[in-house]
């Protein structure tokens, strides 16, 4: 006998990932310059160039044992170290080496976290639309996640979050700038929600975990822009951060969980990383990457093209009929579907050869994912093909 739900997550395919496999065989058969790939999230910039420039000195500089060692199983200490003043100084908190813990990402950061605080059948809550992979890390440490549907804009509804509490919700896993709105939640809105939480506990003695998910952090286009950091609103609170995106090394594999030393029980919280970390076989991250990060964790890719990109996108699209709500972060739009079936909509997309995900996965039907990490000139080829798309529904068919 095996392991059926995993047989089956192994066997599915997500449809981001069916999209993509999709776009290589179509790419194949019309020539790359004719498809119109929206369909991942994988960063089109080069990292910064301080990130090849300090490979080349670790490699060349570190003694080769050492470097490709093993580290402490929550990380090398001086770059946790490094790592916490820099927030510290940052976001003006009194974080130490040991609030930190070094992961393969923001995708084990989650799935760590969330096998720290949950026992079978207490629920983690986060707003629609979100990252579909939640659910499979939620239900992997024993958990269920609800999704909330969002209120105006795709900002969570905090009337509904308190309605939803109950003796069950663990945590509340929030994502911002967000996959797939690339909304970004404003101050207030997190110091509403922090205020929620905080009234429960109150009222029922039930202490609730808010985690946010921020492999997007760096990632923002305006000035004015703020992505404001949740422990300076919340005690009982955890982030889980990634270098993916920010320094476009979604291959390497480097994040952290940093853990809020202000919280009651902080430090049974940071003993159940490392415990679910251990038990999950995630101990030790890339040396390499961490010996990186400790000199380039103040660095982000040139995230100007994004920029261009939404613009560009964003005025194209609106001008061609399209409803989309401007994304002040990541890389993503989300745009109304045409159609009552975002699915129907994403199919017939793919007759223009664009690709773009449905909603549905992301719990929000009625809507599609555009990933505009992408480049510029594929953008410009695209428009006729969205402007086509949008006239389609225009005309009888
Ligand atoms: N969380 C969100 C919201 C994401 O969009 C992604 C990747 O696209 C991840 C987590 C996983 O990121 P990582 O590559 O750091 O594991």
């Amino acid at each position: 006998m095996l392991n059926e739900k995993n047989v089956q997550l192994g066997k599915v395919r997500s449809s981001i990932r069916e999209l993509f496999e999709y776009g290589k065989k179509r790419k194949a058969e019309i020539g790359e310059e004719n498809v119109f790939d929206f369909s991942l999230g994988n960063p089109s910039v080069p990292a910064p160039p301080e990130v090849g420039a300090a490979l080349k000195d670790i490699v060349e500089n570190t003694d080769p044992v050492l470097l490709h060692g093993y580290t402490s199983a929550q990380g090398d200490f001086s770059v946790r170290k490094t790592l916490a003043d820099y927030i510290n100084s940052r976001f003006g908190l009194s974080l130490t080496a040991d609030c930190l813990y070094m992961t393969c990402g923001a995708a084990a950061s989650v799935s760590i976290v969330l096998n720290a605080i949950l026992n079978d059948g207490e629920e983690v809550i986060t707003f629609a639309p979100y990252f579909p992979e939640y659910k499979v890390f939620t239900e992997n440490a024993g958990g269920k996640l609800t999704a909330l549907k969002s209120g105006k804009g795709f900002l969570p509804d905090l009337d509904l979050l308190a309605k939803s509490l109950n003796p069950k919700v663990r945590a509340v896993l929030i994502n911002s700038p967000n996959n797939p709105s690339g909304v970004v939640y404003p101050p207030d809105i997190i110091s509403r929600l922090a205020a929620v939480l905080d009234e429960h506990f109150n009222k029922t003695g039930n202490r609730v975990f808010l985690i946010s998910d921020e492999p997007y952090r760096e990632l923002v286009y305006d000035n004015n822009t703020e992505v404001p950091f949740i422990m300076n609103y919340y005690a009982h609170s955890m982030v889980c951060y990634s270098y993916s995106k920010s320094l476009s090394l979604p291959g390497e594999r480097i994040g952290y969980i940093a853990v809020n030393n202000a919280m009651e029980n902080y430090g049974d919280v940071y003993a159940g990383i490392c415990g679910a970390g251990r038990a999950l076989g995630y101990v030790c991250a890339p040396s390499l990457f961490q010996q990186l990060v400790k000199r380039v964790y103040n660095k982000t890719s040139d995230i100007s093209v994004y920029k261009r990109n939404r613009d560009r996108l964003l005025n194209a699209l609106e001008s061609y009929g399209y409803e989309v709500v401007k994304p002040d972060g990541a890389f993503y739009m989300f745009v109304k579907s045409l159609e009552p079936d975002a699915k129907a909509f994403a199919e017939r997309a793919k007759e223009y050869e664009l690709l773009i995900v449905a909603g549905d996965d992301f719990g929000a039907g009625g809507y599609a994912r555009i990933s505009y990490c992408v480049s510029p000139e594929m953008i410009e080829r695209s428009l006729p093909a969205f402007k086509a798309l949008a006239d389609s529904y225009k005309t009888e068919r």
